[in-house]
């Protein structure tokens, strides 16, 4: 009988924390003294091995190059192990899930992120069941061969796809949803995973791609947004890409500067995708008016994707250095679930 192993990556966050009880001092965990602290984890049908973030960061300052650290430490362990937990602080999760789902490409092992609202050594933590549930999903197997193939996180009772989540509290355990895509697995008395939302198998060879280039920006549309503004974004030295938040199906001001400003930008290669600031639904240029426009002067539709996905879809693609022509095209299909065309 095949046991599975399991290397835990510990790149920082609250789950790592514990309290020191006489100054309430939160100070990072030691993961080699993992099993000892946690002796629950004996239980589970599997191996555990531990590794950890020589500075183990608070998720705010994540960033590409320790998207790369990340990715390049599942790569090199990839023969190693039958999966992967990502230890994360929850904050920067869904846009670090997102990055490593490009990264993986060919992924055919579980990569698990998962964190936790309170520190591990708290009394009311949901640090051990994040931990427990997401060790036990990055073990599924079935005739030697792991079942969930695929980059995803989680967190107080689902297992989602990584690159469609979003954070939405600060406050509450249930701090995740997947807004446009259901749960891959749900964790009850029963942990029932639904076979029928994984991604399927992908043929392709398993490589580590990496080289995101970061000349991105973001920009979110508020009633009175001013040409001053827009202008300023779109004339940034080196800029590549904007992802636009526009309202609802995907609708911008019709003001003539408005489309002026943006067309400009895109006629000087800079590449401009729609996705929607609502929390859920989907881009659909044409629909009205007001987003008919944008799609005439050549901006992409992001369809379904969170801005999380988007942004550093983004990076990833302009990063493999596609050709202009083809960005567009590359952006619409989907790499690994992100979006539904
Ligand atoms: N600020 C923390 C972080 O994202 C919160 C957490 O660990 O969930 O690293």
């Amino acid at each position: 009988m095949h046991r599975p192993r399991i290397l835990l990556i510990y790149t920082g966050g609250t789950i790592g924390m514990v309290k020191n009880f006489e100054t309430g001092a939160l100070k990072v965990f030691n993961f080699s003294k993992l099993l000892q602290r946690i002796p629950e984890l004996r239980q589970l049908d599997c191996d555990i091995e531990t590794m950890s973030f020589e500075k183990p960061i608070d998720s705010s300052d994540m960033d590409p190059a320790k998207w790369e650290k990340m990715a390049r430490i599942v790569a090199d362990n990839y023969n190693d192990f039958d999966g992967f937990v990502i230890l994360h602080g929850s904050d920067t999760m869904s846009y670090s899930a997102s990055a490593l789902s490009f990264m993986l490409h060919g992924l055919k092992k579980p990569v698990v992120f998962t964190g936790s609202q309170l520190p591990i050594g708290d009394l009311r933590t949901d640090a051990k069941e994040n931990l427990i549930t997401a060790i036990q999903i990055a073990s599924l197997h079935h005739d030697g061969q792991p079942i969930v193939r695929e980059v995803s996180l989680y967190f107080e009772y689902k297992l989602y796809r990584g690159n469609r989540t979003t954070k939405i509290s600060a406050e509450h355990f249930n701090a995740f949803t997947s807004p446009n895509y259901p749960a891959l697995a749900e964790s009850g008395v029963h942990l029932r995973v639904h076979k029928e939302q994984l991604l399927p198998l992908n043929g392709e060879e398993f490589e580590l791609r990496s080289g995101f280039d970061g000349n991105v920006a973001i920009v979110k549309m508020f009633p009175g947004i001013t040409a001053q503004v827009l202008r300023a974004i779109t004339a940034i030295e080196g800029l590549r890409g904007i992802v636009l938040e526009t309202y609802g199906s995907g609708n911008a001001p019709s003001a003539e500067w408005f489309i002026g400003i943006l067309q400009k930008a895109i006629e000087s290669g800079v590449h401009v995708v729609n996705v929607t600031q609502c929390s859920g639904g989907r881009v659909n240029m044409g629909q009205y008016e007001t987003s008919t426009l944008l799609k005439e002067i050549g901006v992409i539709s992001g369809a379904d994707i969170t801005t999380e996905a988007a942004i550093t879809k983004m990076m990833y693609l302009l990063g493999m250095q596609v050709p202009a022509h083809r960005f567009k095209l590359l952006f619409e299909a989907p790499v690994c679930g992100e979006l539904t065309q």
